[in-house]
């Protein structure tokens, strides 16, 4: 039986594979618990993140492998290789596991409040959902010819608009009081630009500051499930062609 993939997934095709260090996303959640531990933080995000999904998919009837998030120390063994300190935050495709570095967490992502620990979760989780809709099989045929160096842009800036997807459904829950959305915005803001060294255009880019906000917010007044990132096209740019 046919799969009812939205047209926006039939359509995208971007790079990757793995991983996308330190790609931010958003949201869901909960008056700061500053005094809990991150491991125990993380692990509630995570569940309320997966859980969204899962709703979402079982709603558009479509197969959905249950993921989950790893936060490690130092060094962890992956089926994408391993993670190291430097790893930050990373979706493994293969095992369907999305790393955190816990360090990256305390020093880069903690100060930005519980908003910050959302926003890179539901990220990554993003590419999860890329990934469970095939997603990734067309990045990885792209890969194959171009060496995955056009696409990361546009896979990367999805999973900011998946992951403002969540954060309007945490915020209709009563979860997300509107300071935490101000706290994923400023820090996708501040994670914004391209990595040192590479284009806009190459594996590891995830967009301007600008970009990635915008992109974020597209999830977040127009998302809705599966439907509201659906404007993105595999040239590297939105319907709208945000500036490089
Ligand atoms: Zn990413």
């Amino acid at each position: 039986m046919a799969m009812p993939i939205p047209r926006w997934a039939q359509t995208l095709t971007v790079a990757l594979v793995a991983t996308c260090a330190a790609g931010l996303a958003t949201v869901a959640a909960r008056e700061p618990a500053a005094e809990e531990p991150l491991a125990e933080r993380v692990a509630t995000i995570a569940a309320a993140v997966e859980s969204y999904w899962r709703g979402v998919f079982r709603a558009a009837e479509i197969p959905y492998d249950p993921a989950a998030a790893v936060l490690y120390a130092e060094r962890e063994v992956t089926d994408c290789g391993p993670a190291t300190e430097n790893s930050k935050a990373f979706y493994c495709p293969r095992d369907d596991r999305i790393y955190l570095a816990d360090g990256f967490f305390a020093e880069a992502v903690v100060p930005y409040g519980e908003a910050g620990l959302i926003q890179v979760i539901a990220h990554e989780w993003g590419h999860h959902v890329q990934a469970q809709l095939g997603v990734k099989d067309d990045a990885d045929r792209r890969a194959a010819t171009d060496g995955g160096k056009t696409y990361d842009l546009i896979w990367e800036l999805q999973a900011d608009c998946l992951s403002g997807t969540y954060a309007a459904a945490a915020d209709r829950r009563g979860d997300l009081a509107p300071r935490d959305i101000d706290g994923a915005i400023r820090l996708l803001y501040d994670e914004g630009g391209d990595p040192e060294g590479f284009g806009p255009g190459a594996r590891g880019a995830h967009g301007t500051g600008a970009q990635r906000v915008r992109l974020f917010l597209q999830g977040y007044f127009g998302g809705d499930g599966l439907t509201g990132c659906g404007n993105l096209k595999p040239d590297g740019g939105t319907t709208d062609q945000p500036e490089r």
